[in-house]
Formats: structure tokens, C-alpha cells, sequence
């Protein structure tokens, strides 16, 4: 039966006994409203640990806009019963003021106490949700620092997300960083807590967003390789949906730039982020 911790400190105390205990822990930050995705993360954690830890916080630091926040889907019981039923040992939420005892100013997180994010911050998501990625950086070095653990599992889904969570992980020496595939759905939507508040018409349309990145892999195979011939590919095949598009690039994720990248890619990635309605979705596909 999986043990639920309903604050950082008890989360801290039973993860220092595992570890006093000789037992490794692999570690798996989330928002909740756990999927399949989520769960495919646990499972790899699973295979290379001996215990497995999931938080469970919708990280007020992380939300730039507060309608988001407030509408982002919430269901702990649920979530216990789906980790426990793949065998995950421990699950812990807490509220902000726990996870920073002492820090908060009127309910807030001082902007000094955020971390800087590093340069893969920069464009992108960085750009259309300024604050996001300190929000992330934050949150994840002290969620560490409570677990302690020796691997920690990310989605490749939230592509730039494990970018700057690879460089923190690299700033404080720990820990190993194990980045996992895009779970989706068979019509390619790949799987998100925020697809259960799209509506029927929504719902149809956002398979389009895997259409337009495999549209973009598919030239890139026949030998294109400049970046805004891509990036208009990828445009088009999002067009006609009813999204807003806030940015369709193609990138090489080892010369990550604020600006659009332009002219020849060695290696490159396809990123998206729409809004189909209220709901924000960002998916991405590696080319090469
Ligand atoms: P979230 O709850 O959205 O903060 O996500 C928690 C973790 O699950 C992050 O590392 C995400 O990248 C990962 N994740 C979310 N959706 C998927 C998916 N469809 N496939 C793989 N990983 C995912």
C-alpha cells in the first residue's frame, strides 16, 4: 500500500530512512491529475530504483497567469490509487509556505528567493510565460533537496522543462537526470493533465499539433534542413484548427538562443505551444 505524506517534512523523514536504509530512490515531480504519461515515468523510475516517490503539487510559482492555476485540474485520492496500482512506494504534497518555511512574504515567494533558470529558460516557453521557468527551477531544487534522491524521471513532453532541470541538476552535482519519451494517445495527442478540460470540438482538433510535427519530420528526412522553411511547415500543418499559435520553431537544442533560430540546422528539435481556447497545449518532436 502506498504511503501518502501530506507535508515536505514527513515526505523528508521517510526518504532519509529509505536512504539510511541502504534502499535508492528515484524520484517523479507532478502537478497531478496523473495519465498514463505520468504513470510510464513511474514504471521507468520503478525499474532502476528501489523506491519510488512522487510529489504531487500544482506549484503556485510555476503558473503566470492565474486562471490557469485556479482551472488546473485537481484529484488526489485518484492520483494515490493509480501510483499505488503500479507499485510506487510514496506519494507527498504539501503547501507552498511548507515547502518554504518562513520565506513567504504576504503569501508570495520573494522574487530574490527564485532561482535563476539558466540559459535554456531563454524563448519559448520563457518567453510566452515569463517567471515559469524560475517557478520550475525553484520548486524542483527544493523538491530535491526533500527527497534526495539518486535519479529523478522528467518527460521528454515538457522538452525545455528537462533542459533547465538537466542544468540545475548539473549546478548542485545532483541527481542523475533520466529524461523519458512522450506518451500519447493513438491519434498522436500527446498526453496531458490539461486535455480533460478541452471540449468536444478541441479535443478533435488537437491531434493536428502531432500532424503538424510529424508534417515537419517528414521533410526534414528528405534532406531540408533550413530552419525557417521548417518552422513554416510546421506553421501551416497548425493552421486552420482554431488555434492561436504562440510559437512554432525548430530549434538545435544543443544552440539554445532567445532569438528564432534561422539558416542551416545540424540536429533539431520542433516545438509547439497553442491555445486551443482557454487551454494552453505544447508538444514537440525531435527531427534528427
Ligand atoms: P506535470 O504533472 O504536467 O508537471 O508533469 C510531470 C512530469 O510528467 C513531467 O516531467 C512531464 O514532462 C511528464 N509528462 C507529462 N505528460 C507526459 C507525457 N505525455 N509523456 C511523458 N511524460 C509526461
Amino acid at each position: 500500500m502506498i504511503v501518502r505524506c501530506d507535508t515536505p517534512a514527513e515526505a523528508r523523514a521517510w526518504c532519509a530512512a529509505e536512504r539510511e536504509a541502504g534502499r535508492s530512490l528515484g524520484f517523479v515531480a507532478t502537478m497531478g491529475a496523473l495519465h498514463a504519461g505520468h504513470l510510464e515515468l513511474v514504471r521507468t523510475a520503478l525499474a532502476q530504483n528501489d523506491r519510488v516517490v512522487v510529489s504531487v503539487f500544482v506549484n503556485p510559482l510555476q503558473f503566470n497567469n492565474p486562471a490557469d492555476l485556479e482551472r488546473y485540474p485537481r484529484d488526489a485520492d485518484a492520483d494515490a490509487r493509480l501510483l499505488d496500482g503500479v507499485g510506487c512506494q510514496m506519494m507527498f504534497t504539501g503547501t507552498l509556505e511548507e515547502f518554504f518555511p518562513g520565506e513567504l512574504e504576504g503569501g508570495a515567494l520573494p522574487k530574490e528567493r527564485l532561482l535563476d533558470p539558466g540559459p535554456a529558460a531563454l524563448g519559448l516557453e520563457g518567453e510566452f510565460r515569463p517567471g515559469h521557468f524560475a517557478g520550475v527551477a525553484t520548486i524542483v531544487d527544493r523538491l530535491f533537496d526533500v527527497v534526495g534522491p539518486e535519479r529523478a524521471y522528467f518527460g521528454r513532453k515538457d522538452y525545455q522543462q528537462c533542459l533547465v532541470v538537466r542544468d540545475l541538476a548539473r549546478r548542485r552535482g545532483n541527481p542523475e537526470v533520466v529524461l523519458c519519451p512522450t506518451v500519447r494517445e493513438d491519434s498522436g495527442l500527446a498526453l496531458s493533465s490539461r486535455n480533460a478540460l478541452l471540449d468536444a470540438t478541441q479535443r478533435a482538433a488537437a491531434p493536428a499539433i502531432h500532424g503538424a510535427l510529424r508534417a515537419t519530420r517528414a521533410l526534414w528526412q528528405t534532406g531540408e534542413r533550413d530552419a525557417d522553411i521548417l518552422a513554416a511547415v510546421l506553421t501551416r500543418g497548425l493552421a486552420g484548427h482554431g488555434f492561436v499559435v504562440e510559437y512554432a520553431e525548430v530549434r538545435d537544442p544543443e544552440c539554445w538562443t532567445a532569438e528564432r533560430p534561422a539558416g542551416h540546422l545540424e540536429q533539431a528539435v520542433a516545438l509547439v505551444a497553442v491555445q486551443a481556447g482557454a487551454v494552453r497545449l505544447i508538444d514537440n518532436l525531435p527531427l534528427s
